[in-house]
């Protein structure tokens, strides 16, 4: 599936409306195993997303590119970044190698794993994504964005058990079990609102 300026806006336009209302929950997961931003910051970071006009840029990829750019220059912590760097591979996947949807969704997972060394396991984000990936691979086509949600619904719930080993909820060790990984949280949220610009 190639994906048009429009779908990619209205992506970045759901998301940064289900991390608006949910922002408070990621921080609230943050208060527990971290420093109680994470809200704050995804929250900061797609409020200037969606200031960006989708009409300024002549495709997807031009227009994710600048909101990875937007993303790693206006949002502090780990999550900025690793975010800023997931979207500018993905949309460097949607250019150079021509990709689609699904190649490109394993770029930019590929970026959160180049730049933050997590695998998984190590209760970051990636307990989402990669099971996302997974299935999105194992979907392709019918209900595809379904069983994406679903999965990283899943992993962001088994995300719970774990104990952290990057990122500032490892400086908690064991103490670490027992909160879901605000950043799989709000991996969740950015899927869903994948799904519902993509549709099926
Ligand atoms: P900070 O930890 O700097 O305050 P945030 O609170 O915004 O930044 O983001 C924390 C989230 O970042 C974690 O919940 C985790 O999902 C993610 N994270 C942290 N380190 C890594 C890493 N090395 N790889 C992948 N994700 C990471
Ligand atoms: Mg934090
Ligand atoms: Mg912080």
């Amino acid at each position: 599936m190639a994906l048009s300026v429009d779908q990619a806006a209205a992506w970045m336009a759901k998301a940064a409306q289900l991390i608006e209302a949910d922002a408070d929950r990621l921080t609230d997961l943050d208060r527990q195993i971290g420093d109680a931003d994470h809200g704050l910051n995804v929250r900061r970071g797609f409020r200037e997303v969606a200031t960006l006009d989708a009409a300024d840029y002549p495709d997807a990829a031009a227009y994710l590119k600048k909101v990875g750019m937007t993303l790693v220059s206006k949002v502090g912590g780990a999550s900025g970044p690793l975010y800023g760097t997931f979207f500018l591979r993905f949309a460097q996947a949607l250019t150079g190698e021509g990709a689609g949807v699904v190649e490109a969704l394993g770029a930019g997972i590929g970026g959160i794993q180049a730049r933050g060394k997590a695998e998984a396991g190590e209760k970051t984000m990636l307990e989402a994504l990669l099971p996302a990936y997974e299935a999105a691979q194992a979907h392709a086509g019918e209900r595809m964005w379904d069983a994406v949600v679903a999965a990283a619904e899943r992993g962001a719930e088994a995300s719970v058990d774990m104990v952290a080993t990057k990122g500032r909820a490892s400086y908690l060790g064991e103490r670490s079990r027992g909160t879901m990984d605000p950043g799989a949280a709000s991996a969740v949220l950015i899927l869903r609102a994948a799904r519902e610009a993509m549709g099926a």
